[in-house]
């Protein structure tokens, strides 16, 4: 088969105009970038406000290997199988962030012939919106170290007395806005800044800072999370990005660079209208982070796609119990609605992976053997499986598997996969189909798309695990407990001392966030299957007041990735005619 960036180039693309026109986008409301990408105005929400909604499905998976189980092939891949059998669709996907494209993952544009096109365009910058991001949070991160200079410079009162601005008396220890970059950096993780050398210009006052990735930037969160421009305005001056010393919050606000990030956001907010290889609108908007952020794309595209389509498909990162969870407690309770439909995706070797018959080691290529045909792993890992169904069950959805074929993948493997389904008994509505949407685009995806109608036939009787004005630790161990089925939750004493912290300062009615490890439901990535009787250990709880949440670590959790031994970038390339080579 053909590599992902060929097949995209020898697919002969509908210009965006034409792609807007189809999904019905007016051309007022729409802001070509060259012929194959365009943004979006929000405004087409004002026009369109009378209009029935169409049925949301989210795509989820089984616990994933760190190759990434296919949610995102599986995501185009229904959408190009839903035209194909005549229903409007668009797709929804998060902007991938360069940081992977580079390092190990590679792209994240889907693959093989369920694509969104160009995929060289989608996985590097696309219309800058990240870079938007970037600025506006560095621009925070730069106001935030002026005004500790310039108030230690001329003390509080004369700094007063000189700009009328009442000094912030921000606590030098006690800083919680970091610097961003969209690239894997490990050696940012930690620096010192305002470093000054005796004689020479000052540079600020000297202290310890570090970088995140964009993807983590809590501006990524609220892009992802805001109704419109004015909610995002309001939620950018609501982040806290220090304590003073009395350790009250200092916002952004307080710093007066909240209008100026909204402004560098500007654009941003507008969702980008690109297609699949089949030529299905796809909108691509934002990139949250799927552990300490919600890692879903934004509430503007599913609410603009959901008026122009009878099916909207998108994905939430990792497995049901990480993205998926989050697009039901935190990203649909924020925006008033719930999926219609969850699509389970399982890959063979993701449930051997879950099978415990395998030495898996963190950092280290999977065994080979688990690509060959093991009817016992298979069989060992199917629980995982179930468990996911019944956990996406749970939020009152009805359920479709899609198993995801790969190459090596054998019949009689994937016939007993699905007998495994069909034989088991779920309190909801489950059906399964293999897709071949990675090796046969639309075509292969046809029974998915089948099931996928039918499963939304059925009505949806959406419930959040939560309230949001439940307490925060009920809010906290409701996640444990009924989200990862755990019997405790154990928080540390500094959990215990913010959780107090948060309560007094009013964030009591926030969502919860838990950023924990992908590779286990449970928090330690060892355990793999189905676990139960486990203990959610939380380290420490992070504010995160203006995407309306408070993430709570259990764990180590990576918000700057590294680069490894021999990342993807060295087989990156250009030609003489620009064409692009080795982006997978
Ligand atoms: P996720 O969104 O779940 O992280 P992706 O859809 O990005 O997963 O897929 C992970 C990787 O596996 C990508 O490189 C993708 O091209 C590849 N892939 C997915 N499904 C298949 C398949 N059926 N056959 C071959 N490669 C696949
Ligand atoms: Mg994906």
């Amino acid at each position: 088969m053909k590599s992902d960036i060929d097949i995209c180039r020898d697919t002969r693309l509908t210009p965006i105009e034409h792609i807007a026109e189809q999904a019905g986008i007016q051309q007022q409301e729409l802001t070509p970038q060259g012929t194959l990408k365009a943004k979006v105005k929000p405004a087409i929400l004002k026009r369109l406000a009378e209009k029935a909604e169409g049925k949301l499905v989210v795509v989820t998976a089984i616990t994933p290997t760190p190759l990434g189980e296919g949610k995102t092939v599986t995501t185009i891949g229904l959408a190009q199988g839903l035209a194909k059998i005549n229903r409007s669709v668009m797709a929804c996907i998060r902007q991938p962030s360069m940081g992977p494209v580079f390092g190990v993952k590679g792209g994240a544009a889907g693959g093989g012939y369920s694509q969104v096109a160009p995929m060289e365009k989608l996985n590097l910058h696309l219309t800058g919106d990240i870079h938007a991001v970037t600025a506006a949070h560095n621009l925070a991160a730069a106001a935030l170290d002026a005004r500790l200079y310039h108030e230690s410079r001329l003390g509080y009162d004369e700094f007063t007395a000189k700009t009328g601005l009442p000094a912030l008396r921000i606590d030098i220890n006690n800083i919680c806005w970091k610097r961003v970059m969209d690239h894997n950096d490990r050696a940012l993780r930690m620096i010192t800044i305002g470093q000054n050398e005796p004689g020479k210009t000052i540079n600020g006052l000297e202290r310890h800072d570090g970088f995140d990735i964009t993807a983590a930037s809590e501006l990524m969160a609220i892009l992802a999370l805001a109704d419109n421009l004015h909610d995002m305005r309001q939620r950018i001056g609501h982040i806290v990005v220090a304590y003073d010393l009395d350790g009250k919050p200092v916002t952004t606000e307080d710093l007066k660079v909240a209008g100026a990030m909204a402004v560098t956001m500007c654009e941003a907010i507008e969702p980008t209208l690109m297609q699949t290889l089949e030529g299905v609108p796809t909108l691509i908007h934002a990139g949250p982070f799927a552990n300490i952020a919600h890692g879903n794309s934004s509430i503007i595209a599913d609410k603009i796609a959901l008026k122009l389509s009878d099916f909207v498909v998108t994905e939430g990162g990792f497995g049901s119990d990480m993205g998926f969870e989050k697009a039901c407690n935190i990203k649909a309770q924020q925006a008033n609605r719930g999926p219609d439909c969850a699509v389970v995706v399982a890959t063979l070797r993701g449930l051997k992976a879950n099978s415990g018959l395998y030495d898996l080691r963190p950092g280290q290529a999977l065994p080979a053997a688990i690509f060959d045909e093991d009817n016992a792993a298979l069989i060992a890992g199917f629980d995982n499986l179930k468990w996911h169904i019944n956990n996406a069950a749970h939020y009152g959805v009805p359920v479709v598997v899609a198993i995801n074929r790969f190459p090596q993948d054998t019949d009689a493997e994937l016939e007993l996969l699905q007998t495994m389904i069909n034989n088991a008994a779920f309190t909801t509505h489950v059906d399964v189909a293999i897709s071949e949407a990675f090796g046969k685009g639309g075509e292969g995806a046809i029974a998915l798309a089948e099931c996928v109608v039918k499963a939304c036939q059925h009505q949806a009787n959406f419930t959040p695990l939560y309230q949001l004005s439940q307490p925060l630790e009920e809010k906290i161990m409701t996640v444990a407990e009924a989200g990862y089925g755990a019997s405790h939750v154990e928080l540390s004493p500094l959990a215990q001392q913010q959780l107090a912290q948060f309560k007094a300062q009013g964030y009591d009615d926030l969502a919860i966030c838990m950023a924990k490890t992908p590779l286990s439901i449970s928090t330690d990535p060892s355990i793999k299957g189905a676990p139960t009787g486990f203990t959610v250990p939380i380290r420490e709880l992070k504010l995160c007041a203006g995407a309306g949440f408070i993430y709570a670590l259990c764990g180590n959790v990576m918000t700057m990735p590294g680069l490894p031994e021999k990342p993807a970038f060295m087989s990156l390339d250009i030609d003489e005619s620009g064409n692009i080579i080795g982006l997978s």
